[in-house]
């Protein structure tokens, strides 16, 4: 008899048969919004308006009312984009500069 232990990714399921390989994969699935441009923040929060009324719970999205769920993604949206802020390392994103 052969016991077979596997781990399953916690965000999307995916098995391993090594530890080490499933936690290196799960690092895969964390983003870091402080390397995306305001364009993208804005798309997300966008996004996230756009589901509130597909992830609730008795009416509540986040603890508040969908209504003003869905008001506080697109007013935060809009500010996002309309904001002046601009991120220097946004550029950097697709370059490997940890190790500098
Ligand atoms: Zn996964």
């Amino acid at each position: 008899m052969n016991k077979v232990v596997t781990y399953s990714c916690e965000y999307c399921g995916k098995e391993f048969y090594s530890e080490e390989e499933c936690e290196e994969h799960e690092k895969t699935h964390i983003i870091d919004y402080k390397d995306k441009s305001n364009e993208e923040i804005a798309e997300l929060l966008s996004d996230l308006s756009d589901m509130a009324y597909d992830y609730h719970i008795g009416g509540q999205t986040m603890g508040m009312p969908i209504r003003n769920f869905k008001s506080l993604m697109d007013t935060a949206a809009t500010r996002v984009r309309s904001s002046k802020f601009e991120q220097e390392h946004v550029a950097l994103d697709s370059e490997d500069s940890e190790e500098n």
